[in-house]
């Protein structure tokens, strides 16, 4: 019998369970991860801005785990030894025949001073739940103080995340305002961000689908403004591209920091070549070094061939790759030959607030309610893909469900 240990249950490694529990080989299948929950990482926006209680967005790992193949083992991977074939947890050592490594992303700060000291991240529930409760602090203490910084929201950096989170958090500044006792509107939602165009991988006309809203939301969206520096309250950033010195102080009791992930630190804690955390890995997902050990999802670098650079990391790609992965360990144990992983992407589809997204779907590129609409059938999808019939029913975004 064979041992295939999966280390993290997010997409790619509950997906590669999934494939792995079903089939008839003779595997035992040892599943690790830190908490006994797995969360959909997409939705972590909404619980930071409170829009979605952390439960909806989390399941039980025993809910999808078959106990006559799998062990579930709730510990933290520090480090793996590659060519011992170990794994060390923090309270135990495991051993396997093929690992799978699918641990996740951290939040990076590119060595910006100030950064982990002075903002909060936003990379798990925990994480997500600590700015909402946070939020509700500051409205709190504007009550007593009257002192509008602790009603300004600064959100760093506005790829998908950062869009994302401050749409949310325009459709719960509702509620913020009903703490602090003042208008939604006097909510104060800030943006920095570097560059002068955001989301790049959009056109224009998707990107100013965006802008309209934030603008007509009242957000404050800085761009061409690379933050140099996060101090208490403050975050410092460049005035003027040309002049390194004009530098301003924004204020805010809540700044988030969403600028970028890297891969698992147990990536590099583990020696592997790799770069912020991710392994450029063979054409069967595999580390070059170790034919039995995959690397899925952020952990991962699989090179796209049409832009040679290497696909961005997503649910969606992480679900592919957990497919993977699960039938080409199963091709291995029967001596067949590994097939190339492609992947062709569905498109992305970012949401902001609860009934406004915009995106591509294919080479269709859509706005307002279809696209709302769209962005959730894809969360239900992934739920359904590592979780099943039972997850969507009672944790899937239409109302018709529930
Ligand atoms: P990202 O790298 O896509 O965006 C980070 C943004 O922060 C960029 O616009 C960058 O210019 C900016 N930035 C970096 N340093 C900065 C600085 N010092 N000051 C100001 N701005 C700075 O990161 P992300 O948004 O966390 O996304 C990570 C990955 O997850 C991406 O591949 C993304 O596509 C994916 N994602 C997808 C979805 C979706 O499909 N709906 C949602 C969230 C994330």
């Amino acid at each position: 019998m064979k041992e295939i240990v999966i280390l993290g249950a997010g997409y790619a490694g509950l997906r590669a369970l999934h494939v792995l529990q079903k089939s008839g080989a003779d595997i035992h299948i040892t599943l690790v991860d830190r908490n006994d929950y797995h969360y959909e990482s997409t939705s972590l926006h909404e619980v930071a801005a409170g829009t979605q209680p952390d439960e909806k967005i989390c399941y039980d790992i025993k809910d999808v785990v078959n106990p006559k193949k799998t062990t579930f083992i709730k510990d933290t991977v520090d480090k793996i030894d590659a060519d011992q074939k170990e794994v060390y947890l923090e309270n135990q050592t495991l051993k396997y025949d093929y690992l799978i490594v699918a641990l996740g992303f951290q939040s990076e700060s590119f060595g910006i001073p100030g950064v982990k000291e002075n903002s909060l991240e936003m990379v798990d529930v925990k994480t997500a739940d600590q700015v909402h409760k946070h939020i509700i602090e500051q409205m709190k203490q504007y009550k007593e103080t009257k002192n509008e910084e602790y009603l300004r929201i600064v959100v760093c950096g506005a790829g998908f995340t950062g869009i994302e989170l401050v749409g949310a958090l325009v459709e719960g500044s509702k509620s913020f305002a009903n703490i602090a006792g003042v208008k939604p509107e006097d909510i104060q939602i800030y943006c920095v961000e570097a560059v002068d165009k955001i989301l790049p991988m959009f056109s224009d006309k998707l990107g100013q689908y965006c802008i309209k809203y934030l603008n007509k939301w009242d957000v404050k969206l800085l761009t061409g403004k690379p933050i140099k520096k996060v101090e208490p309250g403050a975050v410092i950033y460049q005035n003027s591209k040309d002049d390194e010195n004009d530098l301003v102080a924004l204020k805010a009791k809540t700044i988030v920091w969403t600028t970028g992930v890297s891969g698992s630190q147990v990536i590099g804690d583990s020696g592997f070549e790799e770069r912020r955390g991710r392994v450029m890995v063979k054409p069967n997902l595999t580390d070059p070094n170790h034919d039995d050990v995959y690397l899925l999802g952020d952990v991962s670098a699989v090179m796209d061939p049409s832009s040679n650079r290497p696909y961005p990391t997503t649910a969606q790609i992480a679900l592919k790759m957990g497919s993977y992965a699960g039938k080409d360990i199963l091709d291995q144990i029967k001596g067949q030959p590994s097939k190339v992983f492609s992947f062709k992407s569905l498109g992305s589809v970012a949401s902001i607030g609860n009934t406004h997204a915009f995106g591509l779907v294919g080479k269709t590129e859509v706005t307002a309610y279809p696209a709302s609409f769209i962005k959730k059938a894809i969360m239900d999808r992934s739920l359904f893909e590592t979780g099943g019939v039972k997850e969507v029913m009672s944790k899937g975004r239409f109302d018709f469900y529930h």
